[in-house]
């Protein structure tokens, strides 16, 4: 079994490059140049240099004592959370920035639903004095009033979406609407391993810096390169391909995947695509989507903004597919739980994306000889008023 995209884009039978014509042209180029500059010595150079030095990678793998104490394994966080600008986002936005120079694109853009995406981004194009411009629905504009403030003090034009529902969806239609408009001199920064392909390859790739750390790191302290499992939150995905990806062919290495079940699977409020979900296009790929039975794209519903989304990416609804991956849907109060846990046993608050990652470690019985990681997405900064209003602190 093979997991990584195949010459046409596709895992088995999702993926792929559903897009307007009026694109094809921009994106059959990303497609050709991708891989052929992201592995240039020179390119490679000045990202891993911005990632070591300006993001601040290697991310520490840490040794949970008391929270393994707690399971019966021995648990390792991979800390993502200590990332600039809060998770690992920033990674990839790095890395298509950098592409898109090298491209000659001088004008960014990008959608985002809680507004992590878009800082991450309107922050790289303030370090490399870019022009930047944020789709975001109107009614998250109103939601995530500090991000909005700072992509704004970063120097990005935010553009509220009204259209359909107002959220992270509808900013994505007027994002590839955007970018059919100015297909020249654009490139369009994508926060997940989701869209067309390349996108959702390209990424994983970025991202794949998360697994190449952890090899190394779990061989310095454990003198074995391979957890038995891994485990890490899936929305669209890329942190969890980021933290797979050395270890795709790699059986012995069990992947434990959390997506958010909200309320619960049969509350109609949820965002449980990879059990939900059925076949179908979503913002340029096929893949599982939240859809009723007449097509129209769901709105997901998760405590967590960074895992409300009705689709997946490709590469996980292969794997959960193919049984490569095991996937949870974990409910918001396992999460919140899991937060609160984590925070009174190590003195670490995770962001509410990543909590639903640690809450699989109640779901799951480990033998006492276990390595474990965690992928510890992001930090919980951004959602302490969900933390407060849930424990009324
Ligand atoms: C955005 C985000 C996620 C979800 O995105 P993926 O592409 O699935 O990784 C998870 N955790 C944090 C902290 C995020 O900001």
């Amino acid at each position: 079994m093979n997991f990584q995209v195949d010459k046409d884009g596709y895992y088995g039978k999702f993926g792929g490059a559903y897009i307007p014509e009026i694109l094809y042209g921009n994106v059959e180029r990303l497609r050709s140049e991708y891989l052929s500059v992201m592995e240039t010595p020179d390119f490679q150079r000045e990202f891993t240099g911005l990632l070591r030095d300006y993001a601040g990678r290697p991310t520490a793998l840490y040794h949970a004592k008391r929270l393994s104490e707690k399971y019966g394994a021995k648990i390792y966080l991979k800390r993502e959370d200590l990332n600039h600008t809060g998770a690992h986002k920033i990674t990839n936005s790095i890395g298509q920035v950098l592409l898109a120079r090298r491209m000659g694109k001088t004008r960014i853009i990008a959608e985002t639903g809680a507004g992590q995406h878009g800082v991450a981004t309107a922050t790289v194009c303030a370090l490399f004095g870019m022009e930047c411009h944020v789709y975001m629905g109107k009614l998250d504009v109103e939601r995530q009033y500090l991000n909005v403030q700072k992509m704004k003090m970063l120097g990005a034009e935010v553009i509220p979406v009204t259209s359909g529902n107002m959220t992270l969806k509808d900013a994505t239609n007027e994002a590839i609407r955007d970018w059919c408009c100015n297909p020249a001199n654009t490139f369009y920064v994508i926060g997940s391993t989701i869209g067309p392909h390349p996108y959702p390859d390209m990424v994983a790739r970025f991202q794949s810096v998360i697994s190449k750390e952890i090899k190394r790191q779990l061989s310095e302290k454990e003198g074995r390169d391979y957890p038995d499992y891994l485990l890490a939150c899936v929305g669209g995905g890329s942190n969890a391909a980021g933290a797979f990806y050395v270890y795709l062919d790699n059986n012995d290495v069990h992947f434990l995947v959390a997506e958010a079940a909200g309320k619960g699977l049969d509350s109609g409020m949820s965002a449980a695509t990879i059990h939900l979900g059925r076949e179908g296009i979503i913002h340029g790929c096929r893949t599982l989507i939240m859809q009723t039975e007449d097509g129209q794209i769901e709105e997901p519903y998760s405590v967590s903004a960074g895992l409300d989304y009705p689709g997946i990416g490709p590469i996980h609804a292969y794997m959960a597919k193919e049984k490569r991956s095991t996937v949870y849907a974990i409910t918001d109060d396992e999460a919140l739980d899991a937060a609160f846990e984590l925070t009174g046993l190590e003195g670490i608050i995770p962001a509410l994306e990543s909590s639903h990652a640690l809450a699989i470690l109640k779901r799951k019985t480990f033998n006492p000889d276990d390595l474990v990681v965690v992928n510890l997405s992001g930090r919980g900064d951004k959602d302490m008023s969900t933390y407060v209003e849930y424990s009324r602190i």
